[in-house]
């Protein structure tokens, strides 16, 4: 469906789950964040219920995010009831990659294309300092994993402060050469300030080209991150809430007080 903007929205973002098993320095406080209660995320009928509508709107790519979508009780399950959906071309899911050797091959087998695995350093000590103690080793073998099950095209999604020239994204770079992973170099954003920057590598952070919303897990879609502009599904229903954001989507990011990387997913 075209917005004001003449932007064809065809992407959406779910995240379904505001927990992660990570707590990388840019993302999340170190003691973690008030976690919604469960009665507040969204169950799977819900998430399916809204995506069939979005679909019907013209949606034909849908990314799972979290938190970490790994950790979602039964997520395989999800992944199997989203494939179904008749008219989505590309599914695929945003990891931190520490889970996905045990789940590689299960949602692949669910019908899941690829992934987008985070990771912003090749070095074991800096991958556990930037994670706040994520083993580095678990990443590699959900790499192998990913790439053993064949979701590909695999994508590395590596932040960096400042520019993809830093040491650890010069690492990351050469394994991705070596591995044949597409790396796409992220600059470290801050919504509350509006700091945002195009994607290298990737087509993120252009307005101009923004084809995206995001539904978080208690329900909110939300058609810019950079924007508190928020239409919550329980509340409005499904069809009201997505055609509501399609409208009020803005054309420019300017800053958000109330989008948080760990709930809507990046
Ligand atoms: N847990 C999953 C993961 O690690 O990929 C999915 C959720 S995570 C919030 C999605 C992406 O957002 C990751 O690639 C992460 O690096 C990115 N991200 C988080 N905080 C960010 C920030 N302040 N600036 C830029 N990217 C950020």
């Amino acid at each position: 469906m075209y917005d004001r903007y003449h932007r064809n929205i065809h992407y959406l973002r779910i995240s379904v789950t505001d927990r992660c098993n990570l707590r990388c320095k840019y993302c999340m406080p170190e003691k973690g964040i008030k976690l919604l209660r469960r009665g507040d995320i969204l169950s799977f009928e819900e998430i399916v219920s809204f995506t069939k509508i979005a679909v019907e709107n013209g949606i034909d790519k849908v990314r799972i995010t979290g938190g970490e979508p790994l950790i979602r009780k039964n997520i395989v399950y999800l992944i199997r009831l989203l494939a179904n959906i008749d008219g989505i071309k590309d599914l695929s899911l945003t990891t931190n990659g520490v889970l996905l050797n045990e789940f590689a091959k299960p949602l692949k087998d669910a019908g899941l294309q690829r992934v987008n695995i985070s990771l912003d350093t090749v070095d074991p000590d800096r991958y556990k300092e930037i994670t706040r103690g994520g083993d580095f080793n678990r990443v590699m073998q959900g790499i192998a994993a990913a790439e053993m099950a064949g979701l590909r095209p695999i994508k590395i999604n590596c932040v960096v402060s400042k520019s993809s020239d830093e040491p650890d994204a010069l690492g990351v770079k050469a394994f991705c050469n070596s591995r044949k992973c597409n790396v796409r170099f992220i600059h470290q954003m801050n919504l509350e300030t509006g700091e945002y920057a195009p994607v290298e590598g990737g087509t993120g952070g252009n307005c101009k080209i923004c084809n995206k919303l995001r539904l978080s897990s208690d329900g909110n879609l939300r058609p810019c991150l950079f924007n508190d502009l928020s239409f919550n599904v329980r509340k409005l229903g499904s069809v009201k809430a997505f055609q509501m954001a399609i409208e009020a989507k803005p054309e420019c990011g300017t800053k958000s007080v109330q989008n948080k990387f760990n709930v809507i997913g990046g």
